[in-house]
């Protein structure tokens, strides 16, 4: 079977790893390959590897390290139908949804790749006499990436570039549920011109995350996943010192108001509900129906579902593919269970499905819940699968203080054709990241991603402008060259004139 082994300097790792764990294909259940568990000596060499790169990688000239992205860029884009299969192969979802995924990591890239403008400072003459002020932004040194399995090319793509095109080195700790694309994407890497030890992947677990934490030579960590452990990341990650962004989970909440055109609201709600599974941290998993409209979008909602094509990810024409795990598709067919239990009305039930020739694979179709209230467990947790909740409420204002009580921050959407309304709702939402008639609004590379309160652990978002800043530290200079009239020691206190 294959073995999934650390990219460390330039090179995969040759020694055999003291633990590995199970990669599977989530269409047929097959376990696919083993890959390694980074042991705490897996990550010092990593860390070691990184910290001597940056040595030489933090003084390449800003156009060499331009052109490498350059370079990396079109690699990728030639490279993304096979990155695309790879990821359908082990985390399920459709080829054109991984194709998107990929066509979003490049986005980042490009925005990397005019670094020289980004890391301009400002420069004030004369701020006193013969005195001149500038600012200039610095690296960090070697910065550390913790990714979750839902996008195991666009999220590390949301690090990476900006970090390494800034002068830092890297080391990715991507999920070890899979794997693989990190192998191809250092490799594409490599071949781009990039120097060895810049970029190096360790895989692993708690194991190799609890050594990036705690590792003194780590300066910074990027991490995205679920809730509970981004605030580990935080707290443990800040405790040793390092800058730390940490991007958690969601339950993102859509608003339909009566006067909505309800055939677009529908397709948002089937589109963002089950949608690469449900899997996606902008998922719609709520949908808030104000006054009678759920009456109007639900028949519409149920007609598109009954059409959606569930497949293996490479079959022509999917729509939705499998969970990640066994283990996951366990959960969210518990939390179907628990939804009927506790009261809520099963629209639509995707528990036992049956896939063509895929018997053993870890598929659930898609499941729509009405009469969801908030002290119900579908509501209450990510679910992170296909289950979308209708919750009723009587007017918009109990909609807005519904979706504000919630812990979570992440993304949401209103559908509506009154102006007023939606700028009602973009002003007072507690939420990072909002859709006014579009459901997962995702910024694009020259804006940031980040959501609002335990759906982020740091003050920065992440990619975009914010990305630039966690990644660089300001350096202000104050300078003043000899002129020929010198006015001798003075103690006093400066009096800038
Ligand atoms: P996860 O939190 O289980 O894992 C994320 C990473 O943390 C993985 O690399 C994993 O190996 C590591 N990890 C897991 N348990 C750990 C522990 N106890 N200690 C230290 N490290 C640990 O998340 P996941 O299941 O891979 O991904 C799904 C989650 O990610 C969802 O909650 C989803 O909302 C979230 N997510 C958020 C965003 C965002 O931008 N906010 C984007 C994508 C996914």
């Amino acid at each position: 079977m294959t073995l999934i082994n650390h990219w460390i300097d330039g090179e995969y790792v040759s020694t055999v790893p003291s633990r590995t764990g199970p990669v599977f294909n989530p269409a047929t259940g097959e376990e696919t390959s083993q890959v390694a568990m980074a042991s705490r000596d897996d990550v010092d060499l990593a860390v070691a590897a990184a910290k001597r790169a940056y040595e030489t990688w933090r003084d390449t000239p800003l156009m060499r390290r331009q052109n490498i992205m350059f370079s990396f860029r079109d690699l990728v884009a030639k490279n993304r139908n096979e990155l695309a299969a790879a990821m359908t192969a082990e985390h399920g979802k459709t080829i054109d949804d991984a194709l998107g995924e990929v066509q979003r990591g490049l986005e980042v890239i490009e925005f990397a790749c005019n670094i020289a403008h980004l890391l301009k400072g400002d420069f004030s003459e004369q701020v006193s006499t013969g005195v001149d002020t500038y600012s200039i932004r610095q690296s960090l040194g070697v910065v550390a990436g913790i990714t979750p399995f839902n996008f195991p090319v666009m999220v590390p793509m949301w690090m990476f570039p900006i970090a390494i095109a800034s002068g830092n080195t890297f080391v990715l700790k991507p999920s070890e549920k899979d794997p693989t694309v990190s192998q191809m994407v250092a490799e594409l890497f490599s071949e781009a011109g990039l120097p060895d030890g810049v970029f190096n992947v360790v895989h692993g677990d708690k194991e190799a995350v609890d050594a990036l934490l705690t590792h003194p030579d780590v300066a910074a960590i990027s991490f995205v996943g679920s809730t509970p452990i981004a605030r580990y990341i935080h707290e443990t990650g800040t405790a040793n010192g390092k800058r730390v962004q940490a991007l958690g989970g969601a339950k993102n909440h859509m608003i339909v108001l009566p006067d909505a055109n309800m055939d677009l609201a529908a397709d948002a709600a089937v589109s963002a509900g089950f949608g690469s599974a449900g899997e996606r941290c902008m998922a719609i998993s709520v949908v808030i129906s104000v006054g009678d409209a759920a009456d109007r979008l639900l028949p519409k909602v149920q007609e598109r579902i009954a059409k959606l094509k569930i497949a293996p990810g490479d079959t022509d024409g999917a729509e939705m593919g499998p969970l990640v795990t066994q283990q996951h598709l366990d959960k969210v067919t518990s939390y179907v269970a628990a939804g009927e239990s506790e009261g809520a009305t099963l629209l639509v039930d995707g528990r036992g499905i049956e896939v063509d020739d895929c018997e053993n694979g870890f598929f659930i179709g898609p499941n729509l819940f009405d009469n969801v209230t908030t002290d119900m467990s579908i509501y209450t947790d990510e679910i992170f699968g296909p289950v979308l909740s209708v919750v009723r409420v009587e007017s918009y204002e109990d909609a807005i203080q519904l979706i504000n009580d919630n812990p979570y921050g992440n993304g949401t959407a209103i559908f509506t054709n009154d102006g007023g309304a939606a700028r009602k709702f973009q002003n007072e939402i507690e939420v990072g990241m909002v859709g006014i008639n579009v459901p997962i609004p995702v910024p694009l590379a020259f804006y940031s991603f980040g959501g609002w309160k335990d759906s982020i652990f740091g003050s920065h978002a992440i990619y975009g402008p914010e990305g630039v800043h966690f990644y660089t530290r300001p350096k202000v200079v104050i300078s003043r060259w000899p002129d020929p009239i010198h006015r001798g020691v003075d103690l006093g206190f400066p009096t800038n004139n």
